[in-house]
């Protein structure tokens, strides 16, 4: 049958009425992409595969809860939504309100977005306002004005956000046959880590699957409360999608990690970087520097030889690299410029 978004393909496992109409740009199956020459070069024996959410409509994995979300706010008569985003929320926000034809609010820190996550917003109608202040405040202040003007948040602590979300776990077992031994993955505001594992649980509660992953969750270390085990005043990080202080699903990513046997580190800057184009060269692969994260995080993990042999690892890479194109030109030199002529060029190619 042909695909028709992440709401038809789950719906029994979805909290949605039957009479709830889906609003969708056809997210989710995404591509499990087996990862060999990555799993050589971090030193890793398992068979390793790449959930590549940056396939989804907008780039990110924010479509498979924005849909559930949108549908039902749809549902519930909702005219206007309203959310606070390091970049990709807004994207998948802006869209899905787009095609539902309601109103979106976005709130934004200033000057901490990526450029293509921006122009989505922009271009597809959102109200922005850039706040001169972080993800957490923006959080905050969502909550309230919600609640005074009847908005609803679109945000991970709205709860049909994580149930879209925890399609990615179904699909990864789908494809799979089984679940696999353990899923890295970025964490921020920690949704995606909660959703997982309820996705996850869900299927081996059911009977579907024997058993469930380790969840190995990594934050950015300028960002990392879940590491220092208190909220970070001032996150820092060049990956804004996960530059976030005070997790709204603190709880859920302890939980996740403590019952699945799992953990959440952190890995730096410059670790994000050079996961992100080992990534890149070794399996050509463009994934924005939040998703990155988990693959710095593999390659830690792989240092210390943590990871028994044979084992299935499933890392997620949660934002297409184009969202951020700067993080790119910034660190690179341009490219050098010849005259257009075939002596010139073959010389500065070395050919
Ligand atoms: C939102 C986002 C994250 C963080 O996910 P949380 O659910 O907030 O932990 C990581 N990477 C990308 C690309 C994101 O858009």
């Amino acid at each position: 049958m042909k695909w028709q978004g992440v709401i038809e393909k789950f719906r029994p496992h979805l909290p949605l009425g039957s009479d709830v109409k889906a609003v969708t740009l056809l997210e989710g199956d995404t591509p499990l992409l087996p990862a060999p020459r990555l799993a050589q070069a971090v030193g890793l024996s398992g068979d390793l595969y790449l959930k590549v959410e940056g396939a989804n409509p907008t780039g990110s994995f924010k479509d498979r809860g924005m849909t559930v979300a949108i549908s039902q706010a749809a549902a519930e008569g909702s005219r206007a939504i309203i959310c606070a985003s390091t970049g990709n929320t807004s994207a998948s926000a802006a869209a899905y309100a787009a095609q539902a034809g309601m109103e979106a609010y976005v709130l934004i820190p200033k000057g901490k977005i990526a450029l293509g996550k921006l122009s989505q917003a922009l271009l597809h109608g959102a109200r922005i306002v850039a706040i001169e202040g972080n993800f957490d405040q923006a959080l905050e202040m969502v909550s309230a004005i919600a609640q005074q003007h009847a908005l609803t948040i679109v945000n991970s602590i709205n709860p049909y956000r994580l149930h879209g979300q925890k399609t990615a776990a179904f699909e990864i077992c789908d494809t799979l046959g089984r679940a696999p031994d353990y899923h890295f993955l970025p964490v921020g505001n920690a949704g995606n880590i909660t959703a997982y594992w309820m996705g996850y649980c869900l299927y081996h509660e059911a009977g579907i699957t024997s058993g469930t992953p380790r969840m190995m969750g990594f934050q950015a270390s300028g960002a990392a409360p879940l590491v220092q085990g208190r909220p970070v005043r001032n996150p820092e990080t060049l990956a804004t999608a996960i530059r976030i202080g005070n997790p709204a699903s603190w709880n859920g990513a302890e939980a996740a990690r403590d019952e699945s046997g799992g953990m959440i580190g952190c890995v730096t800057d410059e670790e994000i970087l050079a996961a992100q184009r080992l990534l890149a060269t070794s399996e050509g692969v463009f994934a924005e520097p939040a998703s990155a994260a988990a693959v710095a995080g593999l390659q830690k993990v792989c240092g210390t030889d943590q990871i028994p042999v044979p084992s299935v690892i499933v890392c997620t890479l949660t934002g297409h690299g184009l969202k951020d194109p700067s993080a790119i030109t910034d660190v690179c030199p341009e490219p050098v410029s010849a005259p257009a002529n075939i002596d010139a060029v073959r010389k500065v190619l070395k050919l």
